[in-house]
């Protein structure tokens, strides 16, 4: 990869991020490049001090005792700076690094909430989990690392060796070639090590979704007996990811100690060459003691240098993946000058509203309808015809591509979406409940309402009954996707939180999956009375409730065929017959027969 490329992304974080924390940024950077200077110093000072007592004799002149008493004196003032400076700096860089992780999700997740529909099934769950999840706190790691880590150590390596230099060029070229060797050691073994890591992790993450399967299909497993295989199968593979494991702690313990031996060479090499210019009266004891201390001060942190490269590799792919999110197309914002939308009365329009997904194909063709306040308009059509787009243009998830939709009378373009949305009831074909006690997801769209309310709202949509019967009522958490509940009771508590938030317009797309008889019946009970006075839009699947509907639009290819009573329908629309025959088949025969249209029973 070219280091320009890694840059561009690289430059946009500091100017975005670092920006607004420039100050307590810029002084973490210059106390760790403070410290690193302290510690680069202490050798020089330790030398010193050492070389003045080496002189020294048992008849040395006070004024060498004070020397030597203010060297030990200014070499502790500096190892204590030091300390106390790193620890600092660690602190302030935790500050920093939590700061930058908070702003990256932050944006991250105010950036979610209004991603388009298609951006987020592109980027998929768990795409998006991985950016708000692992990218930003990889990112802002791997900021910290650079700015209060790297630049650092590598200031310190160039004090070193320059202050080595100053002490003897030749040990100096020598310790300098060997300084670099544990750490090109530990890096071949960390390729393995990384592939062996990558490994291990793909492996874990198949085996606990299989065991969950297995968790959640133990039913079956039981049903074969299959239960001693199951478990032999699981420990198998346990005892190979523990065996993986062990052999990665001995390649680890091989490195350490090929690593160490390098390290102790250079320190007996120092140690021989240095003792021999000592004794030859080339080199000060202070110098060769010097030596020794800038050497086990230069290995660790050439160590730090190498480990930040695949650090640095990951957060550049964990940035750019925050950076999708931030760039993605955002679902259909608000207009500059987008105004509050005012309580809807409910008349709602189609003006010649076409809309296309994919340009040159047209999912809406030229609606134009007016629907009034309080009017029930049932939306039917073959699956494809366009009927849940209508419905998420209601929503503005999209806007058309043409014409324009009014409600009473302003264009839904001009208003502030979320203001409309709040007046809305939408209850979905597949209902989700949060995790979260059957009160706390009736009172979703209104957090704020009473226990009385929402045990009102919960009678109002026929649900009051089973939720008493729960084991702890309307304290009963609903389980994951509220899988606890069956798909009526779910439907009710939908229809129970829009009688809570008392909408306006409601939107509402029958589920297709059958529903128990009885489930059905309190399910229908429901939503009639919901719909009562209100605007509504429903999506119908079943004969009851298009014959329910005040009107009922028959939509093919995006378009409206035709628009009639069910009876009207019945007798002028072959779409409408053929629907009604063949899509809603379950319930033909009551309607066909049903008193209520005796020109069909006749
Ligand atoms: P219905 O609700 O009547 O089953 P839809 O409104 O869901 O129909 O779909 C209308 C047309 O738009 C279909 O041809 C469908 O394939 C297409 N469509 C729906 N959603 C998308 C999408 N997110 N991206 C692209 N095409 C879509």
């Amino acid at each position: 990869m070219l280091l320009s490329d890694q840059l561009g992304p690289a430059r946009r974080a500091v100017h975005l991020f670092v920006r607004p924390n420039i100050r307590r940024v810029s002084l973490t950077f210059v106390l760790s490049l403070a410290v690193a200077a302290a510690a680069a110093s202490e050798p020089l000072l330790l030398k010193q001090v050492v070389d003045r007592l080496a002189a020294a004799s048992p008849a040395a002149t006070e004024r060498t005792l004070r020397a030597i008493a203010a060297g030990v004196g200014l070499f502790a003032l500096v190892l204590t700076c030091r300390i106390l400076g790193a620890a600092w700096v660690t602190t302030s860089t935790w500050a920093v690094r939590l700061n930058l992780e908070y702003q990256l999700r932050s944006r991250v997740a105010a950036k979610m909430s209004v991603l388009s529909a298609s951006t987020q099934s592109e980027m998929g769950t768990g795409g998006l989990r991985y950016a708000i999840d692992s990218s930003s706190p990889q990112t802002a790691s791997a900021f910290t690392d650079v700015a209060f880590k790297l630049v650092p150590t590598l200031v310190y390596v160039a004090l070193a060796a320059w202050g080595m230099a100053r002490l003897d060029g030749s040990i100096t070229a020598i310790v300098l070639c060997l300084v670099p060797v544990p750490a090109i050691i530990a890096a071949v073994a960390s390729r393995q090590q990384r592939r062996r890591e990558r490994m291990q992790h793909a492996f874990w993450k198949r085996l606990w979704s299989g065991y969950t399967e297995r968790l959640h299909g133990m039913g079956t497993v039981r049903a074969f007996a299959r239960e001693r295989d199951e478990e032999r199968r699981l420990m198998r593979r346990i005892r190979w990811a523990f065996a993986s494991i062990q052999r990665g702690v001995h390649v680890d313990a091989r490195t350490t100690v090929a690593a160490g031996i390098a390290e102790l060479t250079a320190r007996v090499v120092v140690l021989c060459l240095g003792g021999w210019l000592v004794v030859r009266g080339e080199l000060t004891v202070g110098s060769l003691l010097a030596f020794l201390g800038y050497v086990s001060g230069v290995f660790a942190p050439v160590q730090q240098i190498v480990d930040l490269y695949p650090i640095l590799r990951k957060a550049h792919v964990a940035l750019l993946s925050v950076f999708q999110v931030l760039d993605a197309e955002e679902e259909s914002p608000d207009v500059p000058d987008a105004v509050p939308c005012p309580p809807i009365q409910g008349r709602i329009s189609f003006e010649r509203v076409s809309f296309e997904y994919r340009s040159g194909r047209k999912a809406l063709d030229d609606l134009d309808v007016t629907v009034e306040a309080g009017e029930t308009v049932a939306l039917v059509g073959p699956s494809g015809s366009g009927k849940s787009t209508i419905l998420q243009l209601l929503q503005r998830i999209h806007n058309p591509t043409a014409g324009r939709i009014l409600i009473d009378g302003a264009d839904l373009r001009s208003l502030r979406i979320a203001t409309v949305r709040r007046q809305y009831g939408a209850v979905p074909q597949d209902v989700v409940l949060f995790n979260d006690s059957v009160a706390a997801n009736i009172s979703y769209g209104r957090p704020t309402a009473t226990r009385a309310e929402v045990m009102a709202a919960a009678q109002a949509a026929n649900a009051h009954e089973f939720i008493v019967q729960l084991a702890k009522g309307y304290d009963t958490r609903v389980g994951e996707g509220g899988r606890a509940l069956s798909g009526g009771q779910r439907q009710r508590i939908a229809i129970a939180r829009a009688f809570l938030v008392d909408p306006a317009v409601l939107l509402l797309d029958e589920a297709t999956a059958a529903l128990d008889t009885e489930s059905e019946q309190a399910v229908q009970e429901a939503l009639r009375s919901l719909r009562r006075g209100r605007t509504t839009f429903i999506v119908a699947h079943r004969l009851n409730t298009v014959r329910d509907a005040d009107r009922i639009l028959v939509i093919a290819e995006g378009r409206v065929v035709a628009s009639g009573s069910h009876v009207e329908l019945l007798e002028r629309c072959p779409t409408y017959a053929t629907l009604v025959r063949h899509q809603m088949g379950e319930g033909t025969a009551p309607v066909l027969s049903t008193p209520d249209h005796p020109e069909r029973a006749a």
